[in-house]
């Protein structure tokens, strides 16, 4: 097998037809390899399932020594290479998970030349600058480059020290790969990895087999189970959830409906997790219910629909998350369920989260384009691909442009909640949540507007030409517009400076009606 790969080191697509067993390079590829293979500097953003991979592996062959790649990505080291010895190349990796004899073993296979990939985990890096410096390096390919960026939404302080591949080895070209990077991202690459010189690919990042949708949360598992039987019976999907607990919770919901559901997440004995996730890749039809711990590198071609529970925390993260459907072009769903809880939640978390002031508010700038492109009253393909810089018109294919909701002026509702939020906080030093400000929008004598004796408020029963969902759309939506704020940890709602326009009447608030219950016009697949 060891011949395969040598023999074809001839051209890259003698490469990739004889160790692949592929006709024809796709996109930018060939470009790619070649001002790889050449010396060259590249960095390059495609989307999931574009085939970056091999636009280092072949360089790698191609070129004389070992290839190193650098990939946060340890637990898919073992498969990545094993997939690769099957095809005749000679590949290897280093990590914390090794012993020393297996370390010892890669390191004399890679001085002796007889290692064409060597995958590394970013951490190794500067135990293993010794040994690289005796090695033949063809070239360092750096995966899932975005986490060098600290601006963005998966930064990994390792990723940092490969600015020292640069000062190291001036000489070895680099390819930085990521499916994921706004311009700002980008940029940060680019500057943290010394990557001026680089000529840089960027292919589309639509991916027109998926179809959007986001709808406001009733009952989320039931509106995912209907779904499922609806559209997607025995069929394989991801769902997500924040938290281990609702991973746990929502499989067992599922499995008890009779579909065929596994948990997956970190707190998960190691066994139980590499289990479910064999039987997912394996097996037929199974939904792995998943915190984003699960997915990563999970090259499984016909997952038919990703749903998200509970709130992506940016924009960046649902685009990586959803694009692991339909990697085989076949249509696809992409469906999240949103609510009030999930905006007051991950506020909260990122108030009371680790970082800086500077990290919390890339934090919270992440969160709030996520809300923008839940909002949305425009195409969500449009823009989700335009927060990465793509231009684009109305897809066709997601739930905004097959049932276009409708915009309202929505400035006396705004004002209405706004002026009942003030009385509050004026009549009593308590505060209350949502549900309290609905109860008394809709003129309730519950137990607590009673006993509060908001029932007398002069707001009381002044919303009731909305309802109970569409006042939580608005509360929704000032909060995603930057005019309410959550306070604190229990969901109090405040006004934030930018209120005063719209208490005044100097500006207007545009809202999205819900339909009552959104449900996109597609045929269910058979
Ligand atoms: P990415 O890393 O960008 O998510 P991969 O490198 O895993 O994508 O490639 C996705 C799939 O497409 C893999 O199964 C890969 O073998 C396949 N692939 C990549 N390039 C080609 C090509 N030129 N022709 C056919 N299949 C390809
Ligand atoms: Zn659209």
């Amino acid at each position: 097998a060891v011949q395969a790969a040598r023999a074809s080191a001839g051209s890259p697509l003698d490469a990739l037809t004889s160790v692949w067993g592929y006709d024809a390079f796709r996109g930018e590829q060939a470009e790619i390899i070649e001002t790889v293979a050449r010396g060259d500097d590249a960095l390059v953003l495609m989307p999931t399932g574009g085939g970056k991979s091999l636009c280092y592996q072949i360089p790698a062959l191609v070129r004389e020594g070992t290839g190193i790649v650098v990939s946060p990505l340890i637990a898919l080291m073992h498969d990545q290479v094993d997939a690769l010895e099957q095809l005749g190349v000679r590949a290897a990796f280093l990590n914390s998970t090794q012993q020393l004899d297996e370390r010892r073993d890669v390191e004399r296979r890679l001085l002796a030349g007889e290692l064409d990939l060597l995958y590394l985990a970013p951490e190794r890096l500067p135990a293993a600058a010794d040994l690289l410096d005796r090695a033949r390096i063809a070239l360092f390919a750096i995966d899932e480059a975005h986490c060098v960026a600290q601006w963005g939404h998966d930064f990994r302080p390792d990723y940092l020290r490969l600015s020292m591949l640069h000062e190291r080895w001036p000489d070895v070209p680099r390819v930085a790969l990521t499916a994921t990077a706004t311009a700002e991202t980008r940029e940060e690459i680019v500057r943290n990895l010394g990557l001026g010189d680089a000529r840089v690919f960027v292919s589309s990042f639509d991916r027109p087999n998926i179809q959007y949708r986001i709808a406001p949360k009733q009952d989320a598992k039931n509106q995912l189970l209907q779904i499922i039987e609806a559209e997607h019976p025995g069929e394989a999907g991801i769902v997500y959830c924040l938290s281990r607990a609702s991973v746990e919770k929502t499989a067992d919901w599922l499995a008890g409906k009779g579909i065929t559901a596994l948990p997956y997440h970190a707190g998960l004995p190691a066994q139980t997790r590499s289990r479910n996730q064999a039987r997912f890749l394996r097996e037929d039809g199974i939904v792995m219910v998943a915190t984003i711990a699960f997915g990563m590198g999970i090259d499984k071609p016909d997952v038919r629909f990703v749903a998200h529970l509970d709130l992506p925390k940016s924009v960046e993260g649902y685009y990586q998350e959803t694009g692991r459907a339909g990697r085989d072009g076949l249509p696809s769903t992409a469906w999240l369920a949103y609510g009030l809880q999930d905006v007051v939640q991950q506020r909260r978390m990122i108030a009371d989260g680790e970082g800086d002031a500077q990290r919390k508010r890339a934090q919270s700038l992440h969160l709030d384009a996520m809300l923008a492109l839940c909002e949305t009253v425009q195409c969500r393909r449009q823009q989700l691909l335009g927060y990465f810089g793509e231009p684009s018109g109305p897809c066709g294919n997601c739930d905004t442009c097959l049932n276009p909701p409708e915009a309202f002026d929505g400035t006396v509702p705004a004002q209405k909640l706004m002026s009942t939020i003030l009385r509050l906080k004026r009549e009593r030093g308590q505060q209350f949540g949502a549900g309290h400000l609905v109860d008394i929008l809709l003129g309730r004598e519950t137990e607590r507007t009673l006993r509060s004796r908001h029932s007398e408020l002069s707001t009381f029963g002044i919303g009731t030409e909305l309802g109970d969902q569409e006042w939580r759309g608005v509360i929704r939506q000032l909060l995603a517009q930057g005019l309410l704020e959550v306070q604190g940890g229990y969901g109090v709602l405040a006004l934030t400076d930018a209120a005063g326009a719209v208490l005044r009447g100097e500006q207007e608030v545009r809202l999205r009606r819900e339909p009552e219950r959104v449900r996109a016009a597609r045929k269910p697949r058979g």
